[in-house]
């Protein structure tokens, strides 16, 4: 348990140095950026350390691993979902998560809108996009994703607070900076037309391998996950 605990503490240390170099290198404070630390591949006692650690975001990809973690945990800790919002765990899922990074369908919203309405929430979302096109990706086309916007004037509850999206992997993180510029480019786009509600304050790009990159294109939500459990 020491062990890990100090292992954790390092790599932690270490992301969020890395972190403050890259907003430092783009003229940006690092206030500006949020650490989502990704606990899909590690166990709720892992999990329990970083919160120790003063992580106060944590992120997961599926809804039964997040409402188990969020039963396991404690501490006052904001639950991000960042992978498919499954429909029939949507109504458990929905009151205990502070940010669904994952909306990827155009039908979705609607659907949020009328459970969001029932149990009487306002659920923050992030519309994903599939900016590099490839077939196996989740995401919204970038015009699909205007379109949906051009249509949320009708949104009491759901509010869009930005956009997110995946690079296709590669070992070299310039690869992605393209995928990343492009994300914040339609960003600055569709947000003149977008309604107030919809604010697309929030970029959500960027995990171990390219969040540096990410940072520098204009990231504000980072994923984090191997990089924090190397070594452990
Ligand atoms: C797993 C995952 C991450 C974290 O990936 P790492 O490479 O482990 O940092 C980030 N975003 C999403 C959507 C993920 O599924």
């Amino acid at each position: 348990m020491h062990a890990i605990h100090e292992r954790l503490c390092a790599n932690l240390g270490s992301v969020q140095a890395r972190i403050d170099a890259a907003a430092r290198s783009s003229g940006r404070s690092s206030d500006s950026i949020r650490l989502v630390a990704v606990t899909k591949q590690v166990d709720t006692t892992t999990a329990q350390a970083l919160v120790g650690l003063g992580v106060t975001d944590l992120g997961e990809s599926r809804p039964q691993e997040l409402m188990r973690k969020h039963e396991a945990l404690r501490g006052a800790i904001r639950w991000h979902l960042i992978g498919p919002l499954q429909r029939n765990k949507a109504r458990r899922t929905l009151p205990l998560t502070c940010l669904i990074h994952s909306a990827d369908r155009p039908d979705l919203l609607p659907w949020i809108e009328r459970l969001a309405l029932e149990l009487g929430l306002e659920p923050e979302v992030l519309l994903e996009i599939n900016i590099s096109g490839e077939a196996a990706k989740h995401g919204l086309a970038a015009d699909a994703a205007e379109r949906l916007l051009g249509d949320a004037g009708r949104l009491e509850r759901v509010r869009i607070r930005g956009l997110m999206t995946m690079a296709p992997y590669d070992p070299n993180p310039e690869r992605a900076r393209p995928v990343f510029a492009a994300l914040r480019e339609l960003r600055d786009r569709v947000r003149r037309h977008a309604p107030p509600r919809a604010t697309l304050d929030e970029l959500s790009m960027g995990m171990s391998g390219d969040f540096e990159v990410a940072i520098q294109e204009g990231a504000t939500i980072v994923r984090i996950g191997s990089a924090l459990f190397e070594g452990l």
